[in-house]
């Protein structure tokens, strides 16, 4: 049963050759941008490229200001420092997430609590967020206070599994109910629209990772968009080691971080994003064959973009309905030519988050022990 998949996945990548699960496609203007970058010498975090990736972004997700950074774990631990998260504070996430966003809060020295997400969309669950804060925090001065451990909650920092949207109108609802600032971890949706409007693009912040094996890449990179002029001054500002402008002196009026993205990176990246478009139909398009070969499967279920969304499909994704299955299919798999990969394991079960607190993640348990993601890679 499982060769018959292996051979529907060669024949829509038409190769016998090892398959994996995502590579990058350099088929635009990579190269003449990046010669023209190093022809001018501004290779570093100054230069036209990288204003001009941030112009181009911002008008792509329909956001007033972005701010290019080295990699998306840095834009989320700036956009958390901008949400006002500080040492001690509380942040709410999903426990069924990269590990990066719970990376990011314990930089600060803020704590990760970990809310369950929605079989349907993967993301973090409107309702059992609304659950969590009615039963566990109280208002006081406007200050959501967790009763547990008199801790405020500051940030809540939902993410979009694999490309495909959570119901964040409704966790934005919930989030100003109780005063908490809204950071989107967009790192995997660039392209994932919401209601017809572009995830990342709901909270106070919204982040987005350009890593190797994301929709676009910069080989590394990462990006912050906001509205808030002021936050966006501040997010250049302590990206580039909190540096005042000076013609000739070294003045900086806090701590700040070498968290720019080079011009060079932005080079490629420009060149990426202008392939965005075509990027994102391919994957849709790859997802509308997977749906329909994996339609006769009774074991399986492809799992699609839910309702309200578009979603880029960064990552494809299958669910076993018998959990017992998972491990069999990854290995024949990955032993046969085709990487496959199981989704990751919940945060509250890896060692430093392991304390943390949590509510009883039904879902995500269910989702992690029956998710694979298979080829996903865009199909040239
Ligand atoms: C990729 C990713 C990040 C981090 O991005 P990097 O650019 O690798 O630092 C953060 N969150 C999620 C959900 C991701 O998938």
């Amino acid at each position: 049963m499982y060769s018959k998949i292996i051979s529907f996945i060669q024949k829509i990548y038409n190769t016998k050759d090892y398959i994996a699960l995502h590579e990058p496609v350099f088929n635009g203007n990579e190269k003449k941008y990046l010669n023209d970058c190093i022809d001018s010498t501004f290779v570093s975090s100054v230069g036209k490229y990288v204003d001009q990736f941030e112009k181009e972004f911002a008008k792509k997700v329909g956001s007033k200001y972005a701010i290019a950074t080295v990699n998306g774990t840095s834009a989320l631990h700036v956009s958390l420092i901008l949400a006002d998260v500080k040492f001690n504070d509380e942040v709410i996430t999903q426990a069924l997430t990269f590990v990066a966003t719970s990376n990011a809060i314990k930089y600060i020295g803020a704590n990760p609590i970990f809310i369950d997400v929605d079989l349907d969309t993967m993301g973090l669950s409107p309702n059992s967020l609304e659950e969590f804060l009615d039963n566990n925090c109280e208002l006081i001065n406007n200050q959501c206070i967790n009763k547990t451990t008199k801790k405020t909650i500051k940030a809540c920092v939902p993410m979009h599994t694999f490309g495909h949207p959570c119901k964040i109108e409704e966790i934005k609802k919930i989030c100003d109910n109780w005063n908490i600032s809204l950071v989107e971890d967009s790192a995997e949706s660039l392209g994932s629209l919401y209601n017809n409007k572009h995830t990342g693009t709901f909270g106070k912040l919204g982040i987005f990772s350009f890593n190797g094996n994301k929709i676009i890449t910069a080989g590394g990179g990462g990006v912050i968009v906001t509205d808030d002029e002021n936050l966006a001054i501040k997010a250049k500002h302590l990206t580039t080691t909190a540096k005042m402008e000076h013609p000739f002196e070294y003045q900086h009026d806090n701590i700040g971080y070498n968290y720019r993205l080079p011009n060079l990176n932005a080079a490629l990246l420009l060149a990426q994003l202008e392939q965005l478009d075509e990027f994102v139909e391919n994957k849709r398009d790859l997802a509308l064959k997977y749906d329909k070969f994996f339609k006769d499967n009774d074991k399986i279920d492809f799992i699609k973009e839910p309702i309200n969304s578009k979603s880029n499909y960064w990552l494809q994704a299958i669910i076993f309905k018998d959990s017992k299955n998972k491990n069999d299919f990854l290995e024949y798999t990955n032993n046969n030519n085709v990487m496959t990969r199981s989704i990751w394991k919940l945060m509250t079960n890896l060692e430093m988050f392991q304390d943390c607190q949590c509510d009883d993640l039904k879902n995500s348990k269910y989702l992690e022990q029956r998710v694979v993601n298979i080829s996903s890679g865009v199909r040239i």
